[in-house]
């Protein structure tokens, strides 16, 4: 019943401490175990549940033990290749999930970097050409970074699909699956894949067994 009694790492405790978060919510008390032992995930959870830090600390935890930054690149048009990729709905979603994970990776060495759409891509690509570990996005720019050239999903390790039902309304299946896709036969091993949703209707259920394998599903 303490953040303490998970293996998340010295970093990763010292930046719960931080954030103040003294004990953890009930969706992480039973998320974050079952994803630190390398299990697919489905959870209902609701906004203010606290399910961001429910994916972020296992991801987080999980990329410092692969130690895997690529250097920062220079002016070359290298392809960024993110170990861990967390899609959300909307670009304000997005930006909290992006604000809150970099609060828990602080001086860990693990880079996060978020992209959505209404923005220019221009700025996003500098982003990643610094170097990312985590990638925060929505389905439809990361389709436009990927049919770019610009992003590759070839190394994920991690997926954390967030408000699955509220990306499924706003019309993202095609793009959600173009970009699973992307990432089948990863080379480093098996993908490890988080689904989040407030309701469990047939269309999340389906992309449940089409994403996960093997999974444990959490209601809190
Ligand atoms: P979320 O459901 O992830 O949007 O989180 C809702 C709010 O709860 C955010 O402001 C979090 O920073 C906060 N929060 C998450 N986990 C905890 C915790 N274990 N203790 C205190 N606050 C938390």
């Amino acid at each position: 019943n303490s953040f303490a009694e998970i293996d998340l790492g010295k970093a990763v405790n010292d930046n719960i401490k931080r954030c103040k978060y003294v004990k953890p919510t009930p969706i992480q008390r039973h998320a974050i175990p079952i994803a630190m032992a390398g299990r697919d995930l489905m959870a209902c959870a609701q906004t203010g549940s606290g399910k961001t830090a429910a994916f972020c600390f296992p991801i987080i935890s999980g990329v410092m033990r692969g130690q895997s930054t690529p250097p920062a690149w220079g002016r070359g048009q290298r392809i960024a290749s993110p170990v861990a990729l967390i899609l959300s709905p909307t670009r304000e979603l997005s930006c909290q999930i992006h604000e809150e994970a970099k609060k828990f990776a602080y001086q860990t060495g693990v880079k996060v970097v978020v992209a959505y759409g209404g923005a220019p891509i221009s700025q996003q690509f500098r982003n990643l050409e610094k170097g990312v570990d985590i990638l925060v996005a929505t389905p439809g720019r990361l389709v436009d970074m990927i049919e770019r050239s610009r992003v590759s999903l070839r190394m994920i390790k991690y997926l954390a699909l967030d408000e699955a039902d509220r990306m499924l309304d706003m019309g993202f299946e095609p793009q959600i699956r173009r970009i699973v896709e992307q990432m089948e036969m990863p080379p480093t091993g098996a993908r490890q894949t988080m689904l989040f949703s407030a309701t469990f209707p047939t269309e999340i259920q389906r992309l449940a067994s089409d994403f996960l394998s093997d999974y444990i599903f959490l209601a809190v």
